[in-house]
């Protein structure tokens, strides 16, 4: 009879996972150029410069040592077990992350939580940057992957999608597309062009991909017209996206975005004409009241909303570490899972990364808001005692939301 605590619970069913399906885990390209990196489950430490020749080295490791993360180095090195200015660069992935931590939807003020490290106070939403009550900087966020978010997220992703093939050229064969097992999607182009590029290069490609330094006006929007619905590239998306945000936009938001009374009203008043407009030429010089500067306004709507939402720092790092598919989060006990430029729109990431599929547990539950796991939705939650299916339940255990209960105490 061995006494256990949460996270030795977690230990266990994580053992259990790669003793079962590391044999289905596919390491990288080129896995002898990879650096890999373990954070540890109970110790809370980082192995990193790991290197393996083969995936049998690879999955024998991920049974021993059971980390609560897995992640491998997007960069092809000579010598990847040594230290970073002995590894010998060779090139590196295109790797893209698409986080809903850098997306505003307007659930995280019903899911997410604050804790400030020093005072102990907590709040809802996104946390302030001082403590409001004792005025520190040492506050902690913790966020959901809820439906809304992850959805917002899978838009992105469909964005990006579009921004590399169609604009850039890249061939959706050559990327590989996956949920992160939190809150995002990751995506990597590998092919043999890309492999050397530098950071500045990369960082090129983010400019474009965000719309950075994008000027409407260098893109067809002048006095005389603008640009057309299918047109290439952004000059396309700039009229797509200003069609899109005239379809739906309310007087409200229009004066919001900088317009005066008088373009505001022309615009609702001919929102018929505006319509028709684009089977021609566009609107852009047709509406009387609305002048060159209004629809300079609304085309920075329009790139806005055309714009991929990426974590841009992710991308110009040559040196990232970035998690293998099919291991285990350890902050939600939910695996990466690739899923396809094809098959994306109904790809379902809370049903696809459930990684315990049997099996329940019952815990203790602090605090926790209402969730989907598989196809099941359980909670909101606040001090009680519940029993969940495993993979719930190694949720709110991983999230740091719950313990496991004094029934399962012993095994
Ligand atoms: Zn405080
Ligand atoms: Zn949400």
């Amino acid at each position: 009879m061995i006494e256990i605590d949460t996270k030795t619970f977690i230990q266990a069913k994580f053992s259990e996972y790669y003793e079962k399906n590391s044999v289905n885990i596919r390491p990288p390209s080129s896995i002898e150029k990879r650096e890999f990196g373990f954070l540890l489950l109970k110790e809370r430490i980082m192995l990193r410069h790991k290197a393996f020749k083969t995936a049998q080295e690879l999955r024998a490791s991920l049974k021993a040592l059971v980390p609560a993360h897995v992640y491998y180095s997007s960069a092809h090195y000579e010598q990847p077990e040594e230290e970073m200015e002995e590894k010998g660069w060779l090139g590196a992935d295109l790797v893209f992350d698409i986080d809903a931590d850098h997306i505003s939807t307007p659930c995280s003020k019903t899911h997410d939580t604050w804790i400030c490290h020093n005072c102990k106070a907590t709040g809802r939403g996104t946390p302030p940057k001082r403590c409001p009550k004792c005025n520190k900087q040492n506050l902690e966020e913790k966020t959901w992957p809820c439906e809304i978010c992850l959805e917002s997220a899978k838009e992105e992703t469909i964005k990006l999608m579009d921004l590399l093939s169609n604009d850039l050229g890249f061939s959706t064969t050559d990327m590989s597309l996956s949920f992160s097992g939190h809150r995002g999607y990751h995506l990597h182009v590998e092919n043999k062009d890309i492999l050397t590029l530098n950071s500045a290069s990369r960082k090129e490609i983010v400019d474009y991909i965000v719309g950075i330094g994008l000027d409407p006006q260098l893109h067809g929007l002048a006095r005389t017209g603008g640009p057309n619905l299918d047109d290439f590239g952004w000059r396309g998306r700039i009229a797509r996206g200003t069609y899109e945000y005239l379809l739906s936009a309310t007087p409200e938001q229009l004066a919001k975005i900088g317009l005066g009374r008088a373009a505001v009203q022309s615009l609702s008043k001919h929102r018929e004409r505006i319509l028709e407009s684009w089977k021609f030429k566009g609107p852009w010089t047709m509406i009387k009241g609305v002048s060159f500067e209004s629809w300079s306004k609304i085309a920075a709507q329009a790139l806005k909303k055309h714009a991929a939402k990426i974590d841009t720092v992710v991308t110009t790092d040559v040196h990232r570490l970035i998690r293998l598919a099919d291991t285990l989060h350890g902050k939600t006990g939910l695996k990466k899972i690739e899923t396809t430029a094809a098959t994306i729109e109904e790809f379902d990431p809370l049903k696809s990364a459930v990684a315990f599929p049997h099996g329940t547990a019952t815990i203790n539950v602090a605090e926790a808001p209402k969730f989907r796991i598989g196809t099941e939705f359980h909670g909101p939650y606040r001090n009680e005692k519940v029993e969940l299916p495993l993979a719930a339940a190694l949720f709110l255990m991983c999230k740091g939301s719950a313990r496991i209960s004094e029934e399962h105490q012993h095994v």
